[in-house]
């Protein structure tokens, strides 16, 4: 039976959550399917756990819905495993892109890679570019699976398996908050899924092209991100919110 998010208040969601903590990441999945049935979708970015994810999804329920932004700064290699996944499952990916009067109005103003210009043109350029197609996104589903997990560090080491978003106000499944990379990377290279193949020179993490580069060994996973700023706590793009502990 389907279940209203209302119905997920804070002693629902322990509740949830300590039963699910033990969980492989599929089993989570088939816990979040049965509950959300189709109004639940993956919004990927089509890194090593997105496919993963997918990959695991798909084998529940061959229609599960997948959608991704593209906010038309990715690299070719992403686009290329865009395409291979549409084939792989045959699925109709829900792609949101950026409203091109925003993209127009803040080219226009702040030029192409403003984003080198210091923090706030940066978020300009990811609230444009992300964060309001990922609400329009996300204003059609009850939940979205993410492929975020406990090590990836800084705000994301507090996930829940299963989260109220405030922000979207809907509920938030992280299937690999318990899951390393290499856990993720054995799964991917065990079910042949197909992956960036920028995972193989260095890239760890992969969001849009002017913002993503390779990192060294034994780096953070996540400096290969928006390299230029200081601050290791300003590497997130605005979509994943940190719930607060009443929610
Ligand atoms: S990651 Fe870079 S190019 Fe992509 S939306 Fe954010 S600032 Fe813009």
């Amino acid at each position: 039976m389907t279940i209203p998010t209302t119905q997920f208040d804070a002693r629902h969601l322990e509740r949830i959550n300590a039963r699910l903590e033990k969980y492989h990441p599929s089993k989570i999945l088939e816990w979040a399917v049965e509950t959300f049935r189709g109004e639940m979708a993956l919004m990927s970015s089509f890194g090593l756990e997105d496919v993963a994810l997918y990959d695991m999804f798909w084998r529940i329920d061959d229609s599960a819905r997948l959608m991704t932004l593209d906010t038309l700064r990715l690299p070719n290699e992403t686009y290329t495993v865009i395409d291979q996944t549409r084939l792989r499952y045959s699925v109709d990916i829900e792609t949101f892109y950026p409203d091109l009067v925003s993209v127009k109005k803040m080219v226009e103003s702040q030029g192409n890679n403003l984003f080198y210009r210091g923090l706030t043109n940066r978020k300009l350029c990811c609230g444009v570019r992300k964060v309001e197609p990922l609400e329009r996104a996300l204003s059609g589903v009850k939940a979205w699976v993410t492929g975020l997990r406990r090590d990836q560090g800084m705000e994301r080491s507090e996930i829940g398996i299963v989260e109220f978003d405030e922000s979207h106000a809907n509920i938030k499944i992280n299937p690999l908050a318990n899951w390393s990379f290499d856990e993720v990377r054995a799964y991917v290279q065990e079910h042949k899924v197909p992956y960036n193949e920028l995972h193989d020179k260095g890239y760890p993490s992969i969001g849009c092209s002017p913002c993503t580069r390779a990192v060294k060994d034994g780096e953070d996973p996540r400096s290969g991100r928006w390299w230029w700023e200081a601050d290791p706590d300003s590497k997130e793009c605005g979509l994943h919110v940190v719930p607060t502990p009443e929610s």
